[in-house]
C-alpha cells in the first residue's frame, strides 16, 4: 500500500506552528500525486522535498539559514531502498534544488557525495539551472543570524550538547515513502545550523545518517543536531530498530532516546515500513509532519 510522510525540522516551539501548515500539505500532496499515479517513491520523495526547498519558510533551498560568514551552504540526500542507491550533496550555494542535484548524483554519476566546488561542476555539467547564492538569502535568515550574532559575541555555538534546541526553529525537510511496487525511498535537504562554520556537513548529507532506505525494511529521515545524528549513525539504526520490532512508531520513539541518549543531542526522525506503515518521534517540542495513505481523504497534519 502506497504511502508517505514528511517533516518540516525538528526545533523548538515557536507561536504560530500553523505557518508551516500549507507548505507541508503541498508536499505531502506533491509526493502524493506520483504515488496515486503509479509512480516511483524516488520521485516522490524528490517531489515532496523540491516543494518545501521552494518554500522560504523552511530552512532548504531559498530560506535556508546562514553561516556565521553570512552565506548559504546547503546538504541533501536521497535514496532508494531497492538496490541501496544514493545520491549526495554537501556545502551547495548555486542551486535552488539541492535534493534535485542529489538526485542526479544518485542518477548519473558513479559517486555518493559531492561537495561544494565539485558538486556546482557536476551540477553545471549535467545541466541543471545554476542560481545566484544571493537569491537563496532571504531578510528573515539575515535578521535570524543578526540576533545570533548580538546574542552570542564571539560566536560562541548556541546549543550545548544535550541542550534543548532552545534557539533553533524547525525547518530542516525530509520525505519517506513506499510506493505500488514495493519499492522505498527517502530524501532529505537543509541549510545546516544557523551560524555554522563554513564547510560545516551535517547529517543530511551523509547516507546513513540523515537518511536511509531499503526496502525490505522501510525508509528514514531524520532532522536534529545533525553531530549528534552522526555520532550515532540515526538513519541506518533506526532500521535495524524497525527489523527488531516490526512497528514504525516504536522503531521512531527508541531511535530517538538514542539520539538523546548515546548521541547527547535533539531531534527526531520519520520512518515508512515495506508495509506502508509509517511512524515518527522527537524530542523537541515541534516537529512539522504530514503523511498521506490511500486510505485517507487527504494529508493528516498532525502539529
Ligand atoms: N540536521 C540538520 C543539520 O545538522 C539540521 C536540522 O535538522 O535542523 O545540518
Amino acid at each position: 500500500m502506497p504511502s508517505i510522510i514528511v517533516h518540516g525540522g525538528a526545533g523548538a516551539a515557536v507561536a504560530d506552528a500553523d505557518e508551516f501548515r500549507p507548505g507541508m500539505r503541498a508536499a505531502v500532496s506533491a509526493g502524493w500525486a506520483v504515488l496515486a499515479g503509479g509512480g516511483r517513491a524516488l520521485d516522490a520523495v524528490e517531489a515532496a522535498v523540491r516543494s518545501l526547498e521552494d518554500d522560504e519558510r523552511f530552512n532548504a533551498g531559498r530560506g535556508a539559514v546562514l553561516t556565521e560568514d553570512g552565506t548559504v551552504e546547503m546538504d541533501a540526500s536521497i535514496m532508494e531502498g531497492d538496490r541501496l542507491g544514493c545520491g549526495a550533496v554537501g556545502a551547495v550555494s548555486r542551486v535552488a534544488n539541492p535534493i534535485t542535484l542529489a538526485r542526479r548524483v544518485l542518477d548519473d554519476s558513479r559517486h555518493v557525495l559531492l561537495v561544494a566546488h565539485g558538486a556546482h561542476a557536476f551540477a553545471r555539467a549535467a545541466g541543471l539551472p545554476e542560481c545566484d547564492p544571493a537569491s537563496l538569502i532571504t531578510e528573515r535568515q539575515r535578521r535570524r543570524l543578526a540576533e545570533r550574532r548580538a546574542a552570542t559575541p564571539g560566536n560562541t555555538p548556541s546549543r550545548t550538547p544535550g541542550g534543548a534546541r532552545s534557539g533553533t526553529l524547525p525547518g530542516t525537510v525530509g520525505a519517506t515513502a513506499l510506493d505500488r511496487h514495493g519499492t522505498v525511498a527517502a530524501a532529505t535537504s537543509t541549510g545546516g545550523m544557523l551560524g555554522k562554520r563554513p564547510g560545516r556537513v551535517g547529517d543530511s548529507a551523509l547516507i546513513g545518517c540523515g537518511t536511509y532506505a531499503d526496502s525490505s525494511l522501510g525508509g528514514v529521515s531524520c532532522t536534529g543536531d545533525g553531530e549528534a545524528i552522526i555520532r550515532v549513525v540515526l538513519a541506518r539504526r533506526a532500521l535495524e530498530y524497525l527489523k527488531e520490532a516490526d512497528d514504525p512508531d516504536y522503531a521512531a520513539k527508541v531511535s530517538v532516546d538514542l539520539l538523546v541518549e548515546e548521541g547527547r543531542g535533539e531531534g527526531g526522525l520519520i520512518v515508512v515500513d515495506w508495509r506502508g506503515r509509517i511512524g515518527y518521534a522527537h524530542s523537541t517540542p515541534l516537529m512539522p509532519v504530514g503523511w498521506m495513505t490511500p486510505t485517507l481523504g487527504e494529508p493528516a497534519l498532525p502539529f
